[in-house]
C-alpha cells in the first residue's frame, strides 16, 4: 500500500528539485524536502531514485487501441496496441478512438477494449464517433454517449479537409461539437471534439467558421495531425491564440516532406506566440499511417507506436529545450483540456502516474496510480496474452 520514493528530481513538471515522495495506494499522499521516519512495523517499498528525473506520466490523447487501419483491404486492419506498448513507453493514460473503418468497428468494441485496458491497470478513456458523419455510436447519439457511458469522453476522430472524411458541412459539425459541449457540461467530462485533419487545402476553414459564427467555446474544438503539413501547422497556431487546444502527433517525417516533425513542430510552436497550455502531443499508436499517390492509392504503410512519444521528448532535450519547457504538452495540457484533474502533474494529492527517467531519457521505471508496470527496466505488469519476455 506505501511506497516511500527517495531522491528523486522531480519535475512536476516545473522543476520542484530533489524530494521524497509517499505513495500511498493510487495517491502521492505527500511530496517534500524531509526523509520521512515511518514506524518501523508499517510495511513500506522504499526506493532510492539517486538524484534520477522523475516526470509525470504521459497522456496519450489519440491512440488506436482496437487497431485502425483498414484502409487497403481487410487484411490491412491493425491489432489491438498491446498493454505494455503504452506502459513501456512511459503512457499512463490514454484516450482510445476509431478513424477511417468505424464500419467494421463500432463504439462496442472500442469501449470494450478501453474497459480491459482500464482492468489491466492503465487510464483508459475514449471518444465516441469516428472519421464519419452521422457519427458511430453506441446508444444513439454522442450526448447520450458521453452522459451515460463511463469511459466516452467526446466524439473524434471526426475527420476535415480529408478524401477519407465524410466532407461534413459546417452544419453538421455545429450539432456534434454542440452535443459534446452540453454532455461535458452535464457530466464534468471533457466534452470535446477531436478533429482529424487531412491533407486538403481547406485545412481548417470549417473550425475558423465555427469560431466565426456560433457561441460554442474555441475549446470545444480540438484538431490533431496540425504537423502533417507545414501551413496547417500555421492555422493551428492561429486558432490556439483563439483559444483551442492544438495536437500535433508524433509520426515519422521524411526530409524534404511538407511537414513538421513533432519535435520541429513543438519548438516551433512554443515560439509562435501562442499559448504553451494550448499544444498536446499524441502518438496515433495502432493507427495505420499510410502514404497516398495522386489518385488516393495506397503505396506504402507504416504503424504508429506510442514509443513516437518518449522518442520526441528525447530529441526536444537533445535540441536544447528543457525538460519543464517540453513537459507540459505530453503530460498537464491535455489534463486540462480532457479534465482529469487528478492527472498530468506530480503533487500531493493527485494521482501516482509517474516515470523515472534514465540517463538516457528512456523510462527507466514507470508508475500508475501507484503500481509498477516497469521497474528498473523490466516489465512488471503485462496484458493477458502478451508474449513473457
Ligand atoms: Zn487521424
Amino acid at each position: 500500500m506505501l511506497k516511500l520514493i527517495e531522491n528523486a528530481h522531480v519535475y512536476s513538471p516545473n522543476l520542484c528539485g530533489l524530494k521524497n515522495l509517499l505513495i500511498a495506494g493510487d495517491r502521492i499522499a505527500w511530496m517534500g524536502d524531509a526523509h520521512l521516519a515511518l514506524p518501523a512495523d508499517l510495511s513500506v517499498e522504499t526506493v532510492d531514485c539517486e538524484g534520477k528525473r522523475v516526470i509525470p506520466g504521459f497522456i496519450d490523447s489519440h491512440a488506436h487501441v482496437t487497431g485502425g487501419g483498414g484502409e487497403s483491404g481487410f487484411a490491412s486492419r491493425v491489432p489491438a496496441v498491446e498493454l505494455s506498448r503504452f506502459t513501456q513507453a512511459g503512457v499512463t493514460t490514454v484516450v482510445g478512438l476509431l478513424g477511417t473503418d468505424d464500419t467494421t468497428r463500432d463504439t462496442n468494441a472500442l469501449v470494450s477494449q478501453t474497459r480491459a485496458l482500464r482492468d489491466m491497470g492503465l487510464n483508459a478513456f475514449c471518444y465516441t464517433g469516428g472519421y464519419h458523419v452521422p457519427p458511430t455510436t453506441l446508444m444513439g447519439s454522442v450526448r447520450n454517449d458521453i452522459v451515460h457511458c463511463d469511459p466516452i469522453i467526446g466524439v473524434g476522430e471526426l475527420a476535415l479537409s480529408d478524401h477519407r472524411s465524410s466532407q461534413p458541412t459546417l452544419a453538421e459539425i455545429l450539432r456534434i461539437a454542440s452535443d459534446a459541449h452540453v454532455a461535458g457540461m452535464i457530466t464534468g467530462k471533457a466534452g470535446i471534439v477531436h478533429f482529424h485533419l487531412g491533407d486538403g487545402d481547406r485545412g481548417m476553414e470549417l473550425i475558423r467558421q465555427a469560431l466565426d459564427t456560433t457561441e460554442i467555446p474555441a475549446r470545444v474544438f480540438n484538431p490533431t495531425h496540425i504537423n502533417r503539413r507545414k501551413a496547417l501547422f500555421e492555422e493551428a497556431c492561429d486558432l490556439a491564440k483563439r483559444g483551442c487546444y492544438v495536437d500535433i502527433t508524433a509520426f515519422p517525417v521524411e526530409d524534404g516532406e511538407d511537414a513538421w516533425s513533432a519535435n520541429d513542430a513543438l519548438l516551433r510552436y512554443l515560439k509562435s506566440g501562442a499559448p504553451a497550455e494550448n499544444i498536446t502531443i499524441s502518438s496515433d499508436g495502432g493507427g495505420c499511417l499510410p502514404v497516398f499517390d495522386d489518385n488516393g492509392h495506397i503505396i506504402h504503410m507504416d504503424i504508429g507506436s506510442p514509443d513516437s512519444l518518449i522518442a520526441t521528448l528525447s530529441e526536444l532535450l537533445a535540441n536544447g529545450l528543457s525538460l519543464e519547457a517540453a513537459l507540459p504538452a505530453f503530460t498537464c495540457n491535455a489534463a486540462a483540456l480532457l479534465r482529469l484533474p487528478n492527472k498530468g502533474r506530480i503533487e500531493s494529492g493527485r494521482d501516482a502516474d509517474l516515470i523515472v527517467l534514465d540517463a538516457n531519457d528512456q523510462p527507466e521505471s514507470v508508475m500508475i496510480n501507484g503500481h509498477w508496470h516497469r521497474y528498473q527496466h523490466k516489465r512488471i505488469i503485462k496484458g493477458n496474452y502478451e508474449a513473457a519476455d
